[in-house]
């Protein structure tokens, strides 16, 4: 059995499955100086797999952005062969086959009979368990999880997955040898999703579930979201990834928890994929392509009118921040700008009416609960600083006068922000797709699927997050999470929001002693 000591520095790899993943993971093997062997159960498939990355990498030597003799090098460690019988000698077998059970299961159980029995055996599995593909064989503990993220050669991060069955050692080995081809390795256990497929649904749920109610458009979420600092709004990445996989994945990890409400896929994404509007790969999903303009339709916007009193309110870093745009605002304009950092609540005042940072109430809730017409809540802005016009979700409250309902965005754009109006729903747009991304981490933790840093690492490869869901909470504060995630829970009733163990009783951010780093 392979361990941590003896490593697997140097194995000769079989790499099994000459398809996209297949194709990437034998690249980054040969390029890490390993005898690849590359095998595919449909004739010629892995010679022409071969051939193709030969194209690839000698286009970028071409234009000289590979090293020529490195290519040459990369390729002559690679050899397609047709049976499995020819990789005897490897210390590493990697599967990169059709995502299913039996055919899984069978090919291990027929490698068991080739390879040697200290021959490590890795799954590059998305969505099956380490578990279930391990039983059944001789020699089970060797089975691990190497779940790497397409397109291979680009992307860092490897979740390392370990079933029940799996020897510690071998997830070690496994770990050590993604470092030294310079990937970034995350522990789990094999749970449903693992860790990236698994914190990422809210991205997508929460988009879908605001569509559903007819909260916004595809434009404002996707801008909003851009502007949190996400490279892709989640109705550009759906489409992008595409509805019937991005579908598929979300019913996987649902059916996986025994139907848990938490990850109720969604009705609209499911007509979208019925109506076969799959997304750019159709030229039609949330937009249409290659035509649509994706931007948030700007609405003329009154000028601030500053008719009474204007106070900044709250001493968190957004009052900070707020207080600091709204002094440079009021300088040329020789408007006073009151201060006031206690009172529990962030945002501005003008006169009776207010501009409250959301907490997770709907503005007629808060609206209702000061006896206050005036009322409108922005969702939470983009960190560290305030970039000019950023978009932001804004809700005004049902009954608030006409005027505040052109004072509110305003006010919004004095502050340095593109206001984007949306339905009066609990949490707005970012704030609670924040809130729930870093719920579904807590519990991750919670349930011993990895640590704190590893769901940060792994969020921030696997799907270019800005920040991982525990940096996030850093700075946002367990307390102000919680209040978001209460209010969603309060507004929506049902195991959706339901609040993570971890989150509500504490633990939250200390980094956790005895599992992998
Ligand atoms: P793919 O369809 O591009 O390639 C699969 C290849 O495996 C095909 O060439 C097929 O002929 C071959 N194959 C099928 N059964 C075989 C068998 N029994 N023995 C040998 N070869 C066999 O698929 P892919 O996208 O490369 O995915 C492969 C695996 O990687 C799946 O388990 C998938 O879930 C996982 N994965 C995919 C991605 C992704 O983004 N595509 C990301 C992570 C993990």
């Amino acid at each position: 059995m392979a361990t941590s000591d003896q490593g697997l520095a140097g194995t000769t790899i079989l790499v099994v499955g000459a398809g996209i993943m297949g194709a990437g993971i034998a690249q980054v093997a040969a390029q890490a100086g390993h005898a690849v062997k590359l095998f595919d159960l449909r004739d010629g498939a892995a010679a022409a797999a071969k051939a193709q990355l030969a194209v690839n990498l000698q286009a970028l030597a071409a234009k000289g952005k590979v090293d020529a003799e490195q290519v040459e090098r990369t390729l002559s460690l690679i050899e397609a062969v047709g049976t499995l019988g020819a990789a005897a000698d490897a210390g590493l077998v990697i599967e990169a086959i059709v995502e299913r059970l039996d055919a899984k299961r069978a090919l291990f159980r027929e490698l068991e009979s080739i390879v040697a029995s200290s021959c490590v055996l890795a799954t590059n599995t998305s969505s099956i368990s380490v578990t279930a593909i391990a039983n059944g064989l001789s020699h089970p503990r060797r089975v691990v999880g190497m779940h790497f993220f397409n397109p291979v050669p680009l992307m860092k991060l490897v979740e390392v997955i370990s079933g029940l069955h799996t020897d510690a050692a071998v997830a070690a080995a496994i770990f050590d040898l993604c470092k030294t081809w310079g990937k970034v390795a995350v522990h789990a256990k094999s749970t449903p999703g693992f860790i990236v497929n698994r914190v990422a649904r809210p991205y997508y749920a929460e988009a879908l579930a605001l569509l559903q109610e007819q909260a916004t458009t595809p434009a404002v979420l996707d801008a909003c979201l851009r502007a949190a600092g996400f490279r892709m709004g989640p109705c550009e990445l759906m489409d992008l990834i595409g509805h019937d996989t991005n579908f598929a994945v979300t019913q996987s990890v649902f059916e996986a928890n025994f139907f848990d409400r938490r990850y109720t896929p969604s009705l609209l994404q499911r007509e979208l994929v019925e109506a076969g509007w799959l997304g750019r790969k159709t030229g039609r999903g949330f937009y249409l392509y290659p035509s649509t303009a994706q931007t948030a339709q700007e609405r003329p916007i009154d000028a601030a009118t500053p008719s009474a009193e204007v106070t900044v309110h709250g001493q968190c870093t957004i009052a900070a921040q707020l207080a600091d745009a709204a002094q440079a605002w009021a300088a040329s304009r020789g408007v006073r700008i009151a201060r006031q950092a206690q009172g529990g609540w962030t945002g501005l005042s003008v006169g009776s009416a207010r501009l409250v940072l959301t907490d997770g109430r709907r503005a007629g809730e808060i609206s209702a609960a000061l006896s206050l017409p005036d009322v409108a809540v922005f969702d939470r802005p983009p960190r560290p600083t305030l970039p000019n016009a950023s978009p932001l979700a804004y809700a005004v409250a049902e009954g608030a006068s006409a005027a505040w309902q052109a004072q509110a965005p305003a006010w919004l754009a004095a502050l340095g922000f593109a206001p984007q109006r949306v339905a009066d729903t609990p949490a707005l747009l970012v704030a609670r797709t924040l809130a729930m991304l870093i719920n579904e981490a807590c519990d991750a933790v919670q349930q011993g699927v990895c640590t704190t840093q590893g769901v940060d690492a792994a969020m921030k490869l696997g799907v270019n997050y800005p920040a991982g869901p525990f940096e996030w909470l850093a700075a946002w504060g367990a307390a102000d999470v919680l209040r978001i995630l209460d209010a969603l829970d309060a507004g929506y009733r049902g195991e959706r929001y339901r609040v993570s163990p971890r989150l509500r009783h504490g633990g939250d951010i200390r980094p956790d002693p005895g599992l992998h780093s």
